[in-house]
């Protein structure tokens, strides 16, 4: 397998630049820097053995919904929506978000592409923070594989959000390969039939 593209989106200030930050260096500022244009982060996963190479693409902060472009979700594998827990508006576009990548893309299999939700700068809430069930509703509700609290200064379930994500990825393409396998022995053996019944005709 070679890169993965996965696409990391959501309102200004939610906390993207930190999260590919975080993943690709293991690091964070609280220095706030505005994404020009795109920016790209890299990190490798082990899953089940496969080295797996991720490239992140953070879109630039200042890109509205409407410009997501086709162009920008092309061959990418799945996406991260990332919205501010503490932001009321960064919460509620988040599904615009995911509905802007699904107007874009598509996987081979037709389907849309396998999306996850991090609900950011978790370390900023002190009490109600969404439970499980919660999350699993939110995620449901929306059309997400799953839902994650995470926090790109702490680090909090960052690389675990990521991971899930991938495995997803991983699953997927190897469904959509077991598919094509499928068809392709079908159409081998229905050839061999043709074959076989054309030679008999010859022969008879
Ligand atoms: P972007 O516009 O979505 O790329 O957001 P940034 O990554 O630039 O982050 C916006 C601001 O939020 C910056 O000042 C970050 O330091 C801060 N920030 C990002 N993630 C977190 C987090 O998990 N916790 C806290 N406390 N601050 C964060
Ligand atoms: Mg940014």
């Amino acid at each position: 397998m070679g890169y993965l593209k996965i696409l990391v989106i959501g309102e200004i200030g939610s906390g993207k630049s930190s999260i590919v930050y975080r993943l690709a260096y293991n690091s964070f500022t609280e220095k706030y820097k505005a994404t020009i244009g795109c920016e790209f982060g890299m990190k490798s996963f082990c899953i089940d053995g496969d080295e797996i190479k991720v490239q992140l693409w953070d879109l630039a902060g200042q890109d509205r919904l409407n410009l997501v472009s086709r162009v920008y979700c092309r061959d990418a594998s799945g996406a991260i929506v990332v919205a501010d827990l503490n932001d009321r508006e960064s919460m509620q576009k988040a599904p615009l978000w995911k509905r802007s990548v699904d107007e874009n893309i598509s996987g081979a299999d037709g389907n849309s592409i396998p999306m996850i939700l991090c609900l950011n700068k978790v370390d900023l809430v002190h009490q109600d923070k969404p439970s499980e069930s919660t999350l699993r509703e939110l995620a449901n509700q929306h059309g997400f594989l799953n839902a994650f609290c995470t926090s790109a200064k702490t680090g909090e379930n960052i690389e675990e959000a990521l991971e899930y994500l991938i495995r997803s990825v991983k699953d997927r393409i190897i469904k959509t390969m077991c598919a094509t396998e499928s068809i392709l022995l079908n159409l081998e053996d229905h050839t061999k039939k043709l074959e076989s019944r054309r030679s008999k005709k010859c022969c008879s």
